[in-house]
């Protein structure tokens, strides 16, 4: 079963991915989008960070929730404000049980997936998050490590695509041959939850 304390981990690895992974980020957003997603997530993350360190939510569902919220408070690009929603609606959906299964987190995640696809107005193959995001969803439903795979794979996917969401969009054809820096960012994520399990 997973706590608090485990979704609290999961944020911290998370966070520190995204430090070291910053510099990445930003050059991916750098052709397709204006050079800034790895300093918007990693500023996001430090607040996270930082509220949970101060707040130490006592369920799993509050400990997303209140990651959400500092993501969509600190974040000024497209990114916070969908990925607050994704740990928001994620948090929200695993109720307030002390402790939650992995098949609870992989039936809440969908749920969280479904409110950015509904908030961004994205599906996959759109070159989003969306791209990382649905399959890993799916996969965590057989295992930590199946979501990692396909949230990677999904992410690295996206380099053929034309964006037909978000700033890369404006781009057009110009859009393709680069991979969506919120695709990689979310992959991050995922492989944070699956070494935080593992
Ligand atoms: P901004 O584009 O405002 O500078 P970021 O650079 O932080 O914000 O985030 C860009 C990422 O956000 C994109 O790579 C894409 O994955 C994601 N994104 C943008 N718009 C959407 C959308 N409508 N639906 C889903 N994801 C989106
Ligand atoms: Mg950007
Ligand atoms: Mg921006």
């Amino acid at each position: 079963m997973l706590d608090a304390d485990f979704f609290r981990r999961w944020m911290t690895a998370a966070h520190t991915a995204v430090d070291q992974e910053a510099d990445r980020l930003t050059e991916l957003d750098s052709p397709i989008g204006d050079a800034d997603h790895g300093s918007n997530l990693r500023r996001g993350f430090a607040a996270v960070t930082a509220a949970l360190e101060k707040e130490a939510p006592a369920t799993p569902g509050a400990v997303l929730t209140l990651a959400g919220r500092q993501l969509i408070s600190t974040v000024g690009g497209a990114s916070g404000p969908l990925y607050g929603t994704l740990l928001r609606r994620t948090g929200k959906a695993l109720g307030d049980e002390a402790e939650v299964s992995e098949a609870d987190l992989a039936r809440a995640l969908r749920t969280g997936v479904e409110a950015v696809a509904t908030l961004g107005g994205a599906a996959p193959g759109d070159k989003t998050m969306l791209d990382a995001l649905v399959p890993a969803a799916d996969a965590l439903g057989e295992s930590f490590d199946a979501a990692r795979r396909a949230a990677a794979e999904g992410a690295e996917a996206t380099t053929p695509l034309q964006a037909r969401k978000g700033r890369a969009s404006y781009l057009g054809e110009r859009s393709i041959g680069h991979e969506d820096p919120g695709a990689a960012s979310s992959a991050l994520l995922i492989s944070a939850l699956a070494r935080t399990a593992g």
